[in-house]
C-alpha cells in the first residue's frame, strides 16, 4: 500500500529531546515541571534549534509531511523558541509543513507579562496562538485573553490545552464551544485533551458535544496522555460529525521520555484503548492522521510535498497491527 503523507497535529518539539546532562527522572510532576522550567532558562535558540530538529528527522522519517507544534512563550524562553523554530519552518520547507503555535505553557497568573510577549510572537509571522485553560485560576477570563490576541492578528489556528486535568471541577470545554459559536471562528479553535469530558455525567457530556459540533470547533487528542488520565470521548465526538485529529504531544522530554514520531503507533495507541477494531473503524482512525488541515494555505504548501511511502500489508487493519516504518520514504516527483 501507498501513503503520501502523515499528519501530527500537536506536539512541544521545542523541549523535547532532551540533550545530555538532562535526563528523564521519574519524580512527581510538579518537580518535572520545575525542571523544566529551569532548562527553559537556560536553552539557547542553537540548543533548542537540535533538540526539535532531532524531533523533526524522527517523525520525517516515519513519513510525517505535517507538523503543528506548540511553541512556549514566556519570560523564560523569551522568544528563543519562537525565533529557531521559525529558521526550522524556513529550513525544512521542502520537506515539511511545520506549523508554530506560539503558546501560553506557564499561565497569565505566574507570568501575567507573557500576554505583551505573545503579542511580539505574533508579529515574527508564527501561524497561531495556544492557551491552556487548566493553567489560571479564571479560565474563562485566559480563553477571552487568548482569543482577543488572535483576533487582533489573524491567525490561522487557535489551540486550547482543554481541560487536561481530567477533573470534573476543571470543565471548560462548554465555554470554549460558547464563545467559538458567538465569534464565529469555527476549524479555527483547536479544543486539545479534553480529558474531564470523559468524567462529566453521561448527560453533561452528551449537551457538551453537540454545543462542539455546533460551534464548528475541532478536537486533537494525543493517546499518549492515557499515562496519567482518561482520554477523551473520541468516538462520540467523530459521530456528533466533530473533526477529530491527532497528535504526538511530547518526545522525550521531562513529561515524557518516550516517542518515535511515528504517527501510526499514536494511532494503534488509541486503536487500544478506545476499542478501535472494526475495519470501518480503523479505516476512519487511520483517516484522521492522513486528513490535511483544511486551509488553502497549508493545501498550497503540502501540494509539492507529497511522499510515496510503501508498506507491506494490503489494508489499514493490517497496516495498524503493526504500525511499521514505511519501507521507503521518497518524495512524488
Ligand atoms: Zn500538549
Amino acid at each position: 500500500m501507498s501513503y503520501s503523507g502523515w499528519m501530527n497535529y500537536h506536539a512541544h518539539i521545542d523541549k523535547g529531546f532532551l540533550v545530555p546532562p538532562r535526563k528523564y527522572i521519574d519524580a512527581p510532576a510538579p518537580e518535572r515541571a520545575a525542571w523544566t522550567r529551569e532548562a527553559k532558562k537556560q536553552m539557547t535558540i542553537f540548543e533548542i534549534k537540535e533538540s526539535a530538529t532531532n524531533a523533526l528527522e524522527k517523525m520525517y522519517q516515519y513519513g510525517t509531511t505535517y507538523v503543528r507544534t506548540h511553541v512556549d512563550v514566556d519570560p523564560l524562553f523569551e522568544l528563543r523558541a519562537v525565533e529557531a523554530l521559525i529558521e526550522l519552518k524556513e529550513e525544512w520547507k521542502d520537506r515539511l509543513v511545520l506549523d508554530i503555535v506560539a503558546f501560553n505553557q506557564e499561565g497569565f497568573d505566574r507570568f501575567p507579562e507573557t500576554e505583551y510577549m505573545l503579542k511580539e510572537a505574533l508579529q515574527l509571522g508564527v501561524d497561531g496562538i495556544g492557551g491552556h485553560t487548566s493553567m489560571d485560576k479564571d479560565a474563562k477570563e485566559h480563553i477571552d485573553t487568548v482569543l482577543n490576541l488572535a483576533e487582533s492578528s489573524n491567525v490561522d489556528w487557535i489551540e486550547f490545552h482543554t481541560d487536561e486535568t481530567g477533573r470534573v471541577d476543571d470543565f471548560n470545554l462548554p465555554y470554549l464551544a460558547q464563545v467559538t459559536k458567538d465569534r464565529g471562528l469555527k476549524e479555527k479553535v483547536t479544543a486539545i485533551h479534553c480529558c474531564s469530558l470523559t468524567n462529566v455525567d453521561d448527560d453533561t457530556a452528551k449537551r457538551t458535544i453537540e454545543a462542539v459540533a455546533d460551534s464548528g470547533m475541532t478536537v486533537t487528542t494525543c493517546p499518549t496522555a492515557i499515562a496519567t488520565r482518561s482520554l477523551t470521548r473520541v468516538k462520540e465526538f467523530a459521530k456528533a460529525g466533530v473533526t477529530i485529529q491527532l497528535g504526538s504531544d511530547n518526545l522525550r522530554d521531562f513529561f515524557n521520555p518516550l516517542g518515535s514520531g511515528n504517527m501510526l503507533q499514536y494511532a494503534q495507541l488509541l486503536g487500544y484503548v478506545s476499542r478501535f477494531y472494526e475495519a470501518d473503524e480503523i479505516n476512519q482512525l487511520i483517516s484522521w492522521i492522513q486528513n490535511s488541515p483544511d486551509n488553502p494555505r497549508v493545501q498550497e504548501q503540502l501540494a509539492g510535498l507529497s511522499l510515496n511511502l510503501q508498506y507491506d500489508g494490503k489494508t489499514n487493519v493490517e497496516l495498524l497491527a503493526e504500525a511499521p516504518a514505511p519501507r521507503f520514504v521518497q518524495p512524488v516527483k
